[in-house]
């Protein structure tokens, strides 16, 4: 079985065609338009006629009703989302088997699937233009009622502190983001660095960069001491466009969970970069859809075989 896997982001829609054990092709990118939903359709239709998958998965920024598939809730990042009853229409445009997820939740679900299935409990943060969160159990990500479990860029966790998006003061999400890190660079330097130049400097060890990291790093370890405690996962895994920091930063990052670890049974060790990087929500949607696709094809299957094929 293979499946189209569609990642919906406020700048880029990225596709690929996924195959069962996770291995991605024609991967394709867009930048995302005004009218998404037309684009959207255009989009899938010519992957179908391309590539014919059996199956749609989509991880689209917003909270995604879990029963549905209809985006709840999205914020300015994707202007007229909320309330698109996304899996229906793509369903009903093309009639291949959806899925919708939100695309933290997917880019979990791929971070499991492609490289920590032996792994019970997994969590994964995703730190790029904001903070979005996924949680994977035994194989299936939490979806919650709602479809809003795991969104801890909406955690507070300054009170009073700086305004969101969402509508609230002092979300996590206003302190630990690829965004802060260019902000306060740009505030001590008084210039805009772009993304190669600021990860080439830091790299190298320029204090500037370097204390604007370590002030998002700070507040990256309260978000992850809080979900150990939360969860109690093996491993979280932090993912999104601040891995582009690598080892320097993870090394920052465990050195700041040494103290809260100190106090629990964790330890900042449990903490690593993803190794899937951008295509982690691709492969968790695509994943995501064939499940589904599996369980709707064989309704009255006695005795459940395994979901997944053995770990490689
Ligand atoms: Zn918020």
């Amino acid at each position: 079985m293979r499946a189209l896997g569609i990642d919906i982001g406020g700048t880029m829609i990225k596709t690929a065609i996924v195959d069962e054990n996770g291995v991605i092709s024609e991967k394709k990118l867009y930048p995302t338009q005004r009218k998404l939903r037309e684009q959207l359709v255009q989009i899938v239709r010519e992957e179908l006629a391309a590539s014919n998958p059996e199956a749609i998965g989509i991880g689209t920024a917003g909270r995604v009703d879990p029963l549905t598939g209809e985006v709840n809730l999205a914020t300015d990042n994707l202007t007229g989302w909320t309330g698109v009853p996304l899996k229906s229409f793509i369903q009903e445009e093309t009639a291949v088997v959806t899925a919708v997820l939100n695309d933290a939740n997917a880019a979990a679900l791929g971070e499991w699937f492609s490289n920590h299935r032996r792994t019970e409990t997994l969590v994964m943060l995703t730190v790029g233009t904001g903070l979005g969160g996924g949680v994977v159990i035994n194989g299936f990500p939490l979806l919650g009622k709602r479809g809003e479990a795991a969104e801890f860029g909406h955690v507070v966790i300054h009170p009073g502190g700086r305004r969101c998006n969402c509508g609230k003061a002092g979300c996590a999400e206003q302190y630990v983001s690829m965004r802060l890190i260019h902000r306060l660079v740009a505030e001590v330097a008084g210039r805009e660095l772009d993304r190669a130049t600021l990860v080439e400097q830091y790299l190298g060890g320029d204090p500037i960069v370097g204390k604007a990291v370590d002030t998002v790093a700070g507040d990256l370890a309260i978000v992850i001491d809080s979900i150990f405690l939360s969860f109690d996962p093996e491993t979280v895994v932090v993912g999104g466009g601040i891995c582009e920091l690598g080892d320097r930063f993870l090394l920052s990052l465990r050195e700041k969970l040494v103290a809260p670890s100190q106090s629990s049974l964790y330890a900042p060790e449990d903490v690593v970069l993803s190794l899937s990087r951008n295509d982690s929500g691709i492969i968790g949607a695509a994943i995501f859809a064939m499940k589904n696709a599996r369980t709707q094809l064989r309704p009255t299957r006695r005795g459940r075989k395994r979901d997944y094929p053995a770990p490689g």
